[in-house]
Order: structure tokens, then C-alpha cells, then sequence
């Protein structure tokens, strides 16, 4: 990972966007004033990442690419499944793993998730390992757990995304006490130098509150992302601080 990194605004489009809005994306960010010390990434699906890969280059735009989700094997006879060797090689710098979708919809427990957070570093590609509880108030045995048997093995290099679920689509947002405590319950489970963001309708209004928040790495942005209006307001703010 980039030692001057010190933000990180993701995007992550789930099922959602065309290449057209690829390109729409690309051009908005054109007179973007970028500052190295926050990544910006775009997680389209899968079969927009070619696409985006050669909007970024020909923009020249420093753009990083995510994958959503990734196979927990190399080569392998599964149809449909998608490795993080082949995620590189189409331009991909960050997996993001363990989503509470794929938790949910695809019965992925954190085992599954420490394995493809573990093929994301075979391919060598940095894992975002999301993690969450359902409600509130935090649950800080279920929490640690969760991280515990997420995380791959013998690695640092990976960043984990706090998303309670019930975040995520609802506009409803956590205190910033809450998720200091989440960061901080994270941190001590794994390790103080791995970044952790915060995850759950993150938009325009609440970011600058999400991002006063002690030792946030960033956040990663669901709804919002898919409007590029929104999400370049959330990156500016990200390099406010
Ligand atoms: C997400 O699903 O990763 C997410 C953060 O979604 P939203 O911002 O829409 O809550």
C-alpha cells in the first residue's frame, strides 16, 4: 500500500451504473485538484472495469480501480466466478470482500471472506474487508470476532470498511462516538497500522461530521457514489482533512 496515503473516499457501485456513466464519471473528475494523500477508488461491476480502466488512462486521471467481491480460488472449474489474478489484470488495485450483501444474499461467513481476502493478496490485490453488526448498540465480542475471522493470514496489507448494516441505504448514520469505538474496537483486533473505514450513507451532507472522526481512514460510499456530483463533493471534503 502507498505509505502517503493517508484517506481513502471508495466507491462502490454494487449492481449498478453502464459505460456510459463510466465515462460521465471520468470526465467530472477532470479539473479535480488531486492531493496523493487521499486515494480516490471506483469499484463499477465487474464487466465495467475494462471500460473504466481505459476512461481512467486516456483521462490520465490519478483514479484508482476496485473489483467487487472476488473468487476464492485461482483457476478453477466455477463457472460465473471471477479470480483476483484476473481483476489485476484488467486494471483492479482493491478487492472489496465480505460486504454484508454477499454476507446476506450469497451466505458468505467471515471464514469464506478471510479466503477470498487471502486470494484478493494472492492476486495482489489490496482486500477491503468489510465487517458490521446488523444493530445497534455494538456488539464488541461479535465485532471481534467478525474482524478476527475475516482478516487474511500473515498480512497487514489490507484495509477493513466498518458497515453496520443498518447503515447502509437507510440514511441512518451512527454517532461519531459509536464509530470512533468501532475504529477503535478494529484497530486493537487488527493491528493500529491497517486503515479502517467507515461505511453507511455516507453523503455530501453528513461527510465532513464522518470524517472528524479520530483515526478514520476514509470512507466508502454506496448510494451516493453513483451520482458523480455527490461523490466529488465527498472527495473534496476528504481533502479538507
Ligand atoms: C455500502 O453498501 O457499501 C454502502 C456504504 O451503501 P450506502 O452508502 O448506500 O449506505
Amino acid at each position: 500500500m502507498e505509505t502517503y496515503v493517508q484517506r481513502f473516499v471508495v466507491a462502490n457501485w454494487k449492481m449498478n451504473g453502464s459505460q456510459q456513466l463510466c465515462d460521465v464519471f471520468v470526465s467530472r473528475f477532470s479539473d479535480f485538484n488531486f492531493n496523493p494523500e487521499v486515494e480516490i477508488v471506483i469499484a463499477p461491476p465487474a464487466v465495467y472495469l475494462a471500460h473504466m480502466r481505459s476512461a481512467i488512462m486516456s483521462s490520465g486521471l490519478p483514479l484508482a480501480l476496485g473489483a467487487q467481491d472476488c473468487a476464492s480460488g485461482d483457476n478453477a472449474p466455477s463457472t460465473g466466478d471471477i479470480s483476483s489474478r484476473m481483476f489485476k489484470e484488467v486494471g483492479a488495485r482493491y478487492v472489496i470482500v465480505g460486504h454484508s450483501e454477499r454476507r446476506a444474499l450469497h451466505c458468505e461467513s467471515s471464514k469464506i471472506v478471510g479466503i477470498k481476502a487471502n486470494a484478493g493478496l494472492r492476486g495482489r490485490l489490496i482486500p477491503i474487508i468489510c465487517v458490521g453488526q446488523n444493530n445497534r448498540p455494538i456488539n464488541r465480542e461479535t465485532l471481534t470476532k467478525q474482524c478476527r475471522d475475516s482478516i487474511p493470514m500473515n498480512s497487514h496489507d489490507f484495509i477493513v470498511a466498518y458497515e453496520p448494516v443498518y447503515a447502509i441505504g437507510t440514511g441512518i448514520v451512527p454517532s461519531n462516538t459509536e464509530i470512533e469505538e468501532a475504529v477503535c474496537l478494529i484497530k486493537d483486533t487488527v493491528g493500529d497500522a491497517v486503515p479502517v473505514l467507515y461505511g453507511g450513507s455516507v453523503s455530501p451532507a453528513n461527510c465532513s461530521e464522518i470524517f472528524s472522526v479520530k483515526n478514520l481512514g476514509g470512507v466508502l460510499v454506496g448510494g451516493a457514489s453513483l451520482d458523480p456530483d455527490s461523490f466529488i463533493k465527498i472527495c473534496e471534503v476528504a481533502h479538507r482533512f
